[in-house]
């Protein structure tokens, strides 16, 4: 695989039972690249970021992430990643700097390291004074930052967020794509699932899911200018027309 290309599929498909949840799909994504994996409600998302992030093992097709096969060495993937998703994310019940400690342990970093960079990332966040405030107590839009800033706290190669910004209003996103920019500029990928449209424009590039299948892949200006359309909303439902799977 090119140095370049951090994610490759060939054909990745997913079957449960009869039914193809995940159709061969093919995309490769860049070092440093801002990916959107966008699709309406059952296009089958979830179940190829699983894949990806050896979780769920392929019915059929290739994929390899950072280097590693995705059938075969799921180990080394969990080790090069970062994930992030609304549904498991961090402890409500502990405080933030115990839930950045657990998972800076869970992804093996030394504890003098952990020490240090805790202390960085309050500053950096602005959180040095809610560092005992336990989690659920924490406005939705700090919990993402801080959910966010722990799945790349050990500085993986590349980081899956499944809609990461679910329910918070669009000031609030916006702050948090600074964020996803940061650490593009460092040269960690990201690869993001999302619903909400204006999220679609803020990607390099963005593939679009129906029933399974990718549609169409390229950055929101050529896909604009491909389906003829002002936004990318527009292209979504465009191509969502066609979806025959609906959730
Ligand atoms: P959403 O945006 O709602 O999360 P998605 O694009 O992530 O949707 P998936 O969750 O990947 O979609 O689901 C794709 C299809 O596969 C759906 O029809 C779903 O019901 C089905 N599916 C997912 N997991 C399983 C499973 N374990 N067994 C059977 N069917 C499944």
């Amino acid at each position: 695989m090119n140095n370049d290309i951090v994610i490759q599929t060939k054909d990745l498909t997913k079957k449960f039972g009869s039914f193809t949840a995940v159709d061969h799909i093919s995309f490769e994504v860049r070092r440093g690249e801002i990916f959107g994996f966008l699709g309406a409600n059952g296009a089958g998302k979830t179940t190829a970021m699983r894949m990806l992030c050896g979780l769920s093992r392929p019915t059929s097709g290739m994929g390899q992430v950072a280097g590693f096969d995705i059938a075969r060495q799921q180990e080394k993937i969990k080790q090069n990643i970062g994930y992030m998703s609304q549904k498991f994310s961090l402890y409500g019940d502990l405080k933030v700097w115990e839930n950045i400690r657990l998972y800076a342990g869970i992804y093996g970093m030394k504890d003098a390291d952990i020490a240090r960079k805790t202390e960085e990332l309050l500053e950096r966040l602005d959180f040095t004074k809610e560092r005992d405030t336990l989690v659920d107590s924490l406005p939705l839009g700090w919990k993402q930052k801080l959910a966010f800033s722990v799945s790349i706290f050990h500085e993986p190669k590349i980081v899956f967020l499944d809609e990461p910004t679910g329910g918070v209003d669009p000031t609030t996103r916006r702050q948090f794509w600074e964020m996803i920019y940061e650490a593009a500029n460092r040269g960690i990928t990201i690869f993001v699932t999302t619903h909400y449209m204006d999220e679609a424009e803020y990607c390099h590039r963005v593939s679009m899911m129906v029933d399974g299948r990718i549609d169409a892949l390229d950055s929101p200006s050529n896909l604009k200018q491909q389906f003829n359309a002002s936004s990318m909303d527009e292209v979504f439902r465009k191509l969502a027309r066609k979806a025959e799977r609906m959730e």
